[in-house]
């Protein structure tokens, strides 16, 4: 696993010339810098018009259409992901062990070499170019498999897999590239993304590497060093993000970020310092340093100056890899905290009997099926449609999965009490079972923080939120329109709010499109029906409030993104739940399943309603006076008495 930053999205409005993307952003009170950090990820937003599930959450649209009945995997295409599970897990079980790994801090070769001939390094890459072809279901229940075992590996497969030259080059490359790079990292050629430098972590418009095209326009010249590539050490090709000559659009200069495919083994490429990190040991991540590198023109993806839509778009689908490895992390965790729930004698009874206990292993069970349920969502709808727009769908898994699998492990301690603490090397040498849970933790640390930062995706849902509100009533709100344009604009955003608002009052019970006959949740998608329309209301009224200003309010943002991402969890939840019992009825396997999907929908529930409480009842403002006093050495004080 590994990472990519998506690019901070603040909302509101500019005149577009009509040969650049529509920047809806009011950019006209920005700095420089921030108007260029914005107009480049603005530019590469995917702009579309089909309204995603996720994103109708946001507009009181609760519609279950293309997500109802939950989605099941075809009979072969379940077989063919159990046939190379079955392998995997015998190579995982036989021949990785993790702690030894993460003790040297290498993967043994013949473990690569292993996964290499099972045909891991090319799960989704099409059979045509050697690769297994498998879809993203069953690379989603790969990713489970080896987030329960192994971290370092799952860093490894994924960088490779997800953000790697396969996923780029399957959705931008041309026949040309595919024919000449597939069939290598399918076989095992290890791959590896060059996004972030020493200045560059959410902000590209940073970026200082950059590649000038020579006199023939045959070679693009690259310049530059790109920090904690992951594979980056180990790697045989890799795809650089570069800033290119800035285009002239209507008199000003255009930043241009292109991806390139470069590899390492060219003159002028150099490893320059292996990274070392709390966890992740054996990560192969690395400092990269090009000098004068001559890049064909050929390894160009997409086109000159789309390198951030290449990163987005490969994001999208990529992302769901961290929340379906984090759902194995949280089924290991699980199976630990179960065992020693019950093992454990304390005050006479299994700590398990122990309401305190008891309440977090309930919540973990629920949360590991709700963890499952939403990624394999959202991996079924990519499965559907290979086009399909996941970006809010997977942003969420993304963020509530990594936040949850934090909890999760660290609960998972908490219950182990003090051997939660000890390395497994140390339980072992004592006799006790080796349970590295102190690997654990440190290995899970990251996953909040790549592949998006928590902070980053709230930013990115919001902005995403907002979309179909910006694209009706921004022009309104424009200073750079003339005063007529604005006038047309805000009578058709009347116009549409007129109509869309009562809506969001009436007090419909009703949903649209749920197709299953099992009752178990209903209760709960009635809730997020009705909540939906609440969080539509809220959001509407924030913008009133705050206009343009709204995209400065990010904890406001970010509760409104917790809202909408519980509720999506909860509707995945009770749809899987409903299509496991009907498809099972009332098994001994299913029995305690009405009773998890109740939990966990009446848990979630607390919690949207805490958020919703949290829009108007909060120290957002106190607290950020307090932090920039803080900033300012105003309290200074607090800092005295340490050593120095
Ligand atoms: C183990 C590891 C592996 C990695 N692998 C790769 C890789 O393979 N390829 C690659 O290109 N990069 C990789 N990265 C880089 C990773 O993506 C970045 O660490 C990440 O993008 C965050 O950037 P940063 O660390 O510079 O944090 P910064 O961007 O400096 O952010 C610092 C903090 O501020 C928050 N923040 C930043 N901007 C805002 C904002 N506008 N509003 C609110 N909060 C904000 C962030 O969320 C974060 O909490 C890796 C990093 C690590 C540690």
């Amino acid at each position: 696993m590994n990472s990519v930053q998506t690019p901070p999205p603040p909302p509101a409005a500019q005149t577009p010339p009509p040969d650049e993307p529509r920047v809806l952003i009011d950019t006209s009170k920005m700095s420089a810098g921030q108007r260029a950090a914005l107009e480049l990820t603005e530019a590469a937003r995917e702009a579309t018009n089909t309204r995603t599930f996720a994103a109708g959450l946001f507009m009181g649209a609760f519609d279950l259409s293309t997500i109802s009945p939950f989605p099941v995997q075809s009979t072969e295409d379940h077989d063919q992901g159990d046939a190379f599970l079955e392998r995997l897990e015998a190579v995982l079980r036989d021949r990785v062990d993790p702690d030894a790994i993460d003790d040297t801090g290498e993967i043994p070769q013949p473990v690569v070499d292993e996964l290499a001939r099972l045909g891991a390094f090319g799960f989704k890459i099409p059979s045509e170019y050697g690769g297994l072809g498998l879809s993203q279901t069953n690379y989603c229940r790969a990713a489970i498999m080896l987030g329960s075992w192994c971290g370092n590996l799952t860093a490894l497969l994924s960088a490779h897999q997800s953000i790697g030259v396969p996923q780029p080059l399957i959705l931008f490359g041309t026949r040309a590239q595919k024919l000449k790079y597939l069939p290598r990292v399918a076989k095992g050629e290890i791959s590896a993304f060059a996004l972030t430098e020493t200045h560059v972590g959410s902000d590209p418009a940073a970026m200082a590497t950059h590649a000038e095209p020579t006199p023939d326009g045959k070679f693009f010249i690259l310049n530059g060093e790109k920090l904690w590539c992951t594979n980056g050490t180990k790697a045989g090709v890799i795809v650089v993000m570069a800033k290119t000559p800035a285009k002239e659009i209507r008199g000003s200069k255009k930043d241009q970020i292109t991806a390139f495919i470069v590899e390492m083994d060219w003159p002028g490429v150099e490893v320059r310092h292996r990274c070392h990190f709390m966890g992740l040991k054996a990560l192969y991540n690395g400092v990269i340093h090009f000098t004068n590198v001559r890049v064909p023109v050929e390894n160009i993806l997409l086109a000159e100056g789309k390198g951030l839509r290449v990163a987005l778009t490969t994001l999208n689908t990529g992302r769901l890899t961290l929340p379906a490895a984090c759902a194995g992390l949280a089924k290991r965790c699980l199976m630990l905290s179960r065992a020693w729930a019950a093992e454990r004698v304390q005050w006479g009874a299994p700590i398990g009997k122990h309401a305190a206990i008891a309440d977090k292993v309930s919540r973990m069970a629920a949360n590991v099926f709700a963890m499952e349920s939403m990624t394999l969502l959202a991996a079924s709808r990519v499965d559907r449609d290979k086009h399909a727009d996941v970006r809010l769908e997977a942003a969420m898994c993304k963020l509530w999965a990594t936040e949850t699998a934090w909890d999760i492990v660290n609960d998972t301690v908490q219950i182990r009490g003090g051997r939660g603490y000890e390395t497994a090397a140390s339980l072992k040498a004592r006799g006790e079972p080796p349970v590295a849970l102190e690997r654990m933790l440190r290995d899970c640390r990251i996953n909040t923080i790549f592949e998006g930062s928590s902070e980053i995706m709230r930013l990115f849902i919001a902005r995403e939120a907002l979309d179909p509100h910006l694209k009706i009533s921004a022009a309104v709100l424009n200073s750079r329109l003339p005063w007529s344009e604005r006038l047309g604009a805000a009578v058709k955003a009347g116009w549409f709010y007129l109509r869309w608002y009562p809506k969001q009052w009436l007090p419909l019970e009703m949903f649209r499109g749920s197709s299953s006959k099992h009752r178990v949740g209903r209760n709960h998608l009635r809730y997020s029906a009705r909540g939906s329309r609440r969080l539509a209301r809220a959001l509407f009224h924030a913008m009133l409030r705050h206009g343009p200003k709204l995209e400065r309010e990010q904890l406001l943002l970010g509760r409104f993104v917790d809202i909408a991402t519980e509720l999506f969890a909860i509707t995945a939840v009770c749809l899987r739940g409903a299509r496991l019992l009907e498809a099972k009825g009332l098994t001994a396997e299913t029995q305690a399943l009405p009773s998890l999907i109740d939990n966990f929908c009446s848990a979630a529930r607390l919690r949207i309603e805490r958020h919703f409480r949290g829009l108007h009842h909060n120290t957002d403002r106190a607290g950020y006076r307090l932090a920039q006093d803080v900033l300012a050495g105003k309290l200074e004080a607090l800092e005295h008495g340490v050593v120095r």
